[in-house]
Formats: structure tokens, C-alpha cells, sequence
């Protein structure tokens, strides 16, 4: 057993406030910095002076601060942060390949990124695989001498299936490939980098943010890693500039301190509606309940107190059937047919049509999607009980 990781506390015991002591580090509204002697900057141009900042597209004191507490949540040494996540995933994924490098990724990736991998990479002479994840044998004989990134999400979407990252940590550094791992599902409740991952993303637009009311993203490794990314001759970031901005950085950073809360709340209430649709005998999949194929494997890379996330998802047979329900859920007030997560309300989406829609239809039956398949992210709601039944409503209002 590996000792015990708290990324709140973590992220609670870095002091931070700024100069004039502001308890919330300043934000610093600046594209340039200044320099009392020319000898410094040359020397922060080559990435050797603690303290000095040279242009915001490298680094600014605001996102720094922010970069310092995602750091501290994964582990890391350090951590930058981007415009988007999928700025995040695509700096990530090109920083590591050139042409005739090959990239094994997971077959049930979110769409962007499979967009990204089947659609885009390729024009750039990069080989891409798409593999089952959990069959880790045929993860094994996927892997080329060519292989250089083993890409997977913690908890892929819709089924909710959990990825082993400490044995494809093995399967990856034996082949003398990194494993990058996307964690956007299940911030603070897996810690990828402490089980074996080399480089952990996120979209912060979903639960890390938890508002709705950005796009971010964030990339976590080790010092190494990051200044390769943002070195000014040939890292990726520093190349392609997919920088987060400093307002918004501090105010992702205030949303940070309260993720835990979050997250437990997310847990408990998908942990009350699978119970729920489980007596009820409506078909659900919640990777909390024995009856999941991953809960042990959850069970054993868990920072326990998290709980199981926030998502769930029923199974209604057709789409016109999920359509209808959607739309009177909507209409009592459940929440809002939207496709992201991670927000204080309740969405919820058709995930054959909506979110996994770049997947082809029979990647999407070779997954096991149902095309009925709801997919939840479940709110903060206060009273988890009410929420059921108004889903049980719209379900028996559209039989
Ligand atoms: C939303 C999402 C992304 C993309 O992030 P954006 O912030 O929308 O660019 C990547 N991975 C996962 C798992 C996501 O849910």
C-alpha cells in the first residue's frame, strides 16, 4: 500500500498570499517585465533566474501561483496551465512525438482528443493506435518499437471504466514510452502522477473550475518536463502559446480551495442516485456499486475519502426514448441537457449523440454504448432525494 495522499491539504498547506498581504495572491495584470540589469535577462532567457519573470506567454505570476497549488494537488513538481484542455492535450501529445513516432492511445478517448489523434496528429507522419485500455494484454502487443506516449483518461466516458496506471506505468516505461494520462473526471479522488504516470492533464473546465464559466486546462509533471515545454528555442508551449490568462488563472485558483468540498458532494449525491436506480431497477453504471467491473480496481488507486465521482449514467434503450427523457428532466427542473461536467447544477447529455459523437458508430458499439444512454453529471443539489424523484418522474412520464 502506497502511504496516504491528501491533495487538499496539500493544496491548503501552500501559503500564498501576496506582497502587500492580500490573502489571495495579486493579480498581476502584465505581458512584460521589467529588469533592473540586461546581464538578467539574458539569463531568464536561457531559464536560469528564480524570482525573475520575462513575458506572460512563458510565465506570469498569476498563473504561476495557480500552477504552484495544481502542483501541489497531483504531486508534482510543477504544473502549467493552458487556454483549454485541449490545448493541454494537444501540447502534451505533440511536445513528446515527431513524424514516424507512434502514439497508443485508449479506443474511448473524449472526442476532441480522438479527433485530434484519427483526424489531425496524422498529417504531421505521427502513427496512431486505438486500443482497449482495460484488456492489458492488448495493450502489450499494440505497442510498437516506435511507441513513444501510452495515452489514456483515468475514467473514460460514458461507461465510467477505470484505467489500471500503475500497470500501464509498467507496459509504458518498459517499452521506454511515457504514460500521459487525462484526469479531468476524477480530480483529488486518483492521483495519477503518485500511481505512475509521467504527465497528468486536465480540462479545468470541468470539476477543477467547477463553475462553467471558463475553458482552462493544466498539464502537471516533473520541473524537467515543464521547462522543456516552455523553453524558448523548442517547447511546444512556448511555440504554440495556448497560454491561460492571469484573471483567469486567479480566479480558477480561488475555485481550487474549495474542489474537496465539491468533489465529496458529487460523490455522495451519484453514490445516492445509483443506490436509488439500483432499487428501483432502472438500468444504471456507476463505478461506486460492487456491480461495476472496475470497483475494485477504483477501490485499490483511490484517495479514499473523494468517493466515486460525480458521473453516472442510465441506460433507456433507444435515442428517442433518452430524447424525451432529457427534455422533460429539463422541463422539472433536474437540470440542463448540456454536455460538459463538473458544475454545480446537474447535465445531462446523450453521449452517443452529443460528447462521443466523433467516435464512429462502431467504435461506439464496440465500446458496449447504448445509443439510449443518459450520461449525468450530477450537481451539488442539497437534497439528492428530490433530484431522484424527478428523474423517476420524467422516466415514467415518457413510458
Ligand atoms: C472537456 C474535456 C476535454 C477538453 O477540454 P476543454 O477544456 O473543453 O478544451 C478533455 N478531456 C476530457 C476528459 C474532457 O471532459
Amino acid at each position: 500500500m502506497m502511504e496516504k495522499f491528501d491533495p487538499a491539504t496539500q493544496i491548503q498547506a501552500i501559503d500564498q498570499k501576496d506582497m502587500n498581504r492580500g490573502v489571495n495572491p495579486a493579480i498581476c495584470d502584465s505581458a512584460t517585465f521589467m529588469f533592473e540589469q540586461a546581464k538578467t535577462m539574458t539569463d531568464t532567457f536561457h531559464g536560469e533566474t528564480e524570482g525573475y519573470y520575462l513575458y506572460s506567454r512563458h510565465w506570469n505570476p498569476s498563473t504561476f501561483a495557480l500552477c504552484q497549488a495544481l502542483a501541489a494537488m497531483e504531486g508534482t513538481e510543477c504544473a502549467w496551465a493552458t487556454g483549454s484542455g485541449m490545448a493541454a492535450i494537444t501540447v502534451a501529445l505533440l511536445h513528446e512525438v515527431k513524424a514516424g513516432d507512434h502514439i497508443l492511445s485508449s479506443m474511448t478517448t473524449y472526442g476532441g482528443t480522438f479527433a485530434f489523434l484519427n483526424n489531425y496528429i496524422k498529417k504531421f507522419g505521427v502513427e496512431v493506435d486505438f486500443v482497449n485500455m482495460q484488456d492489458l494484454d492488448a495493450v502489450k502487443k499494440a505497442i510498437k518499437p516506435n511507441t513513444k506516449v501510452l495515452y489514456t483518461e483515468t475514467m473514460n466516458n460514458p461507461l465510467l471504466r477505470i484505467a489500471n496506471i500503475p500497470e500501464l506505468s509498467k507496459i509504458a516505461h518498459a517499452a521506454g514510452a511515457k504514460l500521459l494520462v487525462d484526469n479531468t473526471f476524477t480530480p483529488m479522488i486518483f492521483s495519477p502522477y503518485r500511481l505512475g504516470a509521467d504527465v497528468v492533464i486536465y480540462s479545468m473546465t470541468k470539476y477543477v473550475n467547477g463553475m462553467n464559466d471558463c475553458v482552462a486546462g493544466a498539464i502537471c509533471g516533473t520541473a524537467d518536463y515543464i521547462n522543456s515545454l516552455i523553453n524558448v528555442n523548442d517547447g511546444t508551449a512556448m511555440l504554440l502559446g495556448p497560454v491561460l490568462d492571469p484573471m483567469r488563472s486567479s480566479s480558477i485558483q480561488k475555485n481550487l480551495h474549495t474542489l474537496h468540498i465539491r468533489m465529496k458532494k458529487h460523490s455522495e449525491n451519484a453514490m445516492y442516485l445509483a443506490k436509488r436506480f439500483k432499487e428501483t431497477g432502472i438500468k444504471y453504471n456507476y463505478p461506486g456499486l460492487p456491480e461495476h467491473v472496475d470497483h475494485e480496481l477504483f477501490k485499490s488507486m483511490m484517495n479514499e475519502e473523494y468517493g466515486f465521482g460525480g458521473m453516472i449514467s442510465i441506460d433507456m434503450g433507444t435515442a428517442d426514448r433518452a430524447s424525451a427523457i432529457m427534455e422533460e428532466m429539463q422541463r422539472l427542473g433536474v437540470g440542463y441537457l448540456a454536455v460538459s461536467l463538473g458544475y454545480f447544477k446537474t447535465l445531462f447529455s446523450n453521449s452517443g449523440k452529443s460528447t462521443s459523437s466523433e467516435v464512429p458508430e462502431d467504435i461506439q458499439k464496440e465500446m458496449g454504448m447504448s445509443e439510449g444512454l443518459i450520461r449525468f453529471s450530477v450537481g451539488l443539489d442539497n437534497d439528492p432525494e428530490r433530484t431522484f424523484q424527478l428523474i423517476k418522474k420524467a422516466i415514467e412520464a415518457t413510458k
